[in-house]
């Protein structure tokens, strides 16, 4: 077995299982076996690598098995986990069995890291605009800054571009999911972000929150007194569960002291009371963005970057594609496309972005969500809801007796439905508060499809 109790570095002829074969599986078996590990790659599903991908991972020594874990996944002296593999799986509960140290793959990656700081970004909402944002304000900045994680490129693909001596100081910005934190050993952010802590995957946390919220905390487990933690105040469960080592920096709408930015309606001011800018100025729709927004300027304050730079971003960044993105205006009605609203919370943020009339379509694979939670924010902005996919009979149980509502058995229709009951001046919102994968491939299938009904609209129109 592996002694992970003290930072490995060394990995050479060890034997490694990698749990999981898509993305960063297979970048951290790769890192692995460039380290010198005789790796296996094993995953439960049927796994198609295109040609380039099969030749590195054959020029590697890397072996595999897809389909199924066969025993070979014990004859390891380490296991590394891809946080889709939950901690209830039948693999790993032999695993655990046979005593093998099992570590996710951000830890791995982390073993690895160059002379560099991470600024980590967690929440059940949120993460990727956060992330996006920050490293925004560090493009074409004297550091240099590798971007990924949950997002884009896994941390393990990170480290080989991140190798060469530039004379730079290096910054990670990593979007970081709670399964990704569930077992880290030594993982250690120098600013480490929990955006929120909402009700999310409670069917892998055992319905039970505070499981969810440790998880999350893990964030800044090693942390000390050098590093800064940077959390939203206005949630009770953060504030009343507060790291003992690292700078803590609250962030919210409720002003507490020690906040380093805060907001009123029309400004967003910085500690000692100047104004940074007006709110009016930002592109970012919503209250959950100016929550983003002020997170992503507690981290970044410790660095060397030109205010007039982070005013620009905040300026000039729309948002990331499928996250309340504004679609069209087809006879007076605009289209938004927040495919990514996948739980509740991200839906109750999306209806209070609007002034105006929605019309809202909802509904898809429920996540064991409590739809009660949708209510107040459904009566005060929405019209009607349109129901869509395996949970509209229980969102219908819910809203009956709060709004109108109608069912469609696609998202075409749906849309087609949402078109005649918006009025000029109102919005028709994709906001489903559920995954998508009882009719689309992912959110980003369903955003994309969403788009291009709503475009064909137009363009019928024209
Ligand atoms: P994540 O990466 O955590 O899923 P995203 O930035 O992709 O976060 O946003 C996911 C969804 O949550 C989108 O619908 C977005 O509009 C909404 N959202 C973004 N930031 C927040 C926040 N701070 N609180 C609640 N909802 C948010």
């Amino acid at each position: 077995m592996m002694d992970v109790s003290k930072l490995p570095t060394d990995v050479s002829g060890k034997k490694i299982t990698v749990l999981g074969a898509r993305r960063s599986g297979v970048a951290v078996a790769e890192l692995l076996a460039h380290k010198g590990a005789d790796v296996l790659l094993s995953d439960i599903n049927p796994v198609s690598f295109t040609a380039p991908q099969q030749q590195v991972i054959k020029s590697l020594n890397i072996k595999t098995e897809f389909g199924e874990h066969s025993l070979l996944v014990l004859r390891a002296d380490l296991v590394v986990i891809s946080p889709g593999i939950p901690a209830t799986a039948a693999v790993v509960r032999k695993i655990e069995a046979a005593a093998i140290p099992i570590v996710s793959e951000i830890e791995a990656a982390y073993w690895f890291m160059p002379a560099a700081d991470i600024i980590a970004v967690t929440g059940s909402n949120g993460k990727t605009t956060t992330t996006t944002l920050i490293y925004e304000m560090f493009k074409n900045s004297p550091y240099d800054v590798y971007c990924g994680g949950n997002i884009g490129t896994p941390f393990s693909a990170l480290i080989p571009q991140s190798l060469d001596n530039t004379g730079k100081s290096k910054v990670f910005i990593l979007e970081i999911s709670s399964f990704q934190l569930e077992r880290i050993i030594h993982f250690h952010p120098n600013v480490a972000i929990i955006l929120n802590v909402t009700e999310d995957h409670m069917d892998r946390y055992d319905h039970n929150i505070k499981r969810y919220l440790q998880a999350k905390l893990n964030i800044s487990k090693n942390q000390t007194e050098s590093d800064r933690y940077i959390y939203f105040s206005d949630d009770k469960l953060l504030k009343n569960n507060l790291p003992e080592g690292p700078e803590k920096l609250p962030f919210g709408l409720i002003n507490i002291p020690g906040m380093h930015f805060t907001a009123d309606r029309k400004t967003i001011y910085k500690a000692d009371g100047q104004a940074l800018l007006a709110r009016k100025d930002i592109s970012l729709l919503g209250e959950h963005n100016l929550l983003n927004i002020l997170a992503a300027l507690n981290a970044v304050e410790g660095y060397t970057l030109p205010e007039e730079k982070v005013i620009q971003t905040l300026r000039r960044f729309r948002g990331i594609e499928h996250r309340l993105e504004y679609v069209q205006t087809i006879a007076g009605v605009e289209y938004y496309n927040d495919s990514k609203a996948t739980n509740v919370e991200s839906v109750r943020y999306a209806l209070r972005s609007f002034s105006k009339p929605v019309v809202i379509i909802l509904g898809g694979r429920d996540k064991d969500a409590d739809f009660t939670l949708l209510l107040p924010e459904l009566q005060q902005h929405a019209k009607h809801a349109i129901l869509i996919g395996e949970a509209s009979p229980k969102i219908e149980v819910v809203i009956r007796d709060t709004i109108p509502f109608s069912h469609a058995d696609s998202l075409q229709a749906a849309v087609e439905t949402a078109a005649q009951i918006a009025a000029a001046g109102e919005i028709v919102l994709l906001a489903p508060a559920c995954a998508s994968f009882d009719m689309f491939e992912n959110y980003e299938h369903r955003g994309r499809v969403f788009k291009k009904i709503v475009t064909a609209m137009t363009e019928k129109e024209a």
